[in-house]
């Protein structure tokens, strides 16, 4: 019983911090052209259009990935 709760600990532990070291997406300014789709595409409001180019709230960002396979332009990494 004992080792089970070590084991589920360990984990945990593996999650949070795999969780921790992954990181948010990131908008190329060089490719992106500003189309807007990936604004449209994100569940969570996180992406606005600023000076023409499309910036992450990284606060808001729940890192669900669909901005990276929407942009056509290969702008989100
Ligand atoms: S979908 Fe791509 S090119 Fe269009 S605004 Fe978003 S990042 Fe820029
Ligand atoms: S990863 Fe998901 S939540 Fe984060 S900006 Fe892209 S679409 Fe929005």
């Amino acid at each position: 019983m004992k080792k089970n709760v070590v084991i589920a600990i360990l984990l945990l532990a593996t999650i949070v911090l795999f969780a921790m070291v992954q990181s948010k997406p990131e908008v190329s300014k060089q490719s992106c052209v500003g189309c807007g789709d990936c604004v449209n595409y994100c569940p969570v409001q996180a992406i606005s259009l600023q000076n023409g180019k499309a910036v992450i709230d990284t606060d808001v960002c729940i890192d669900c990935k669909m901005c990276i396979t929407t942009c056509t332009y290969n702008a989100i990494k």
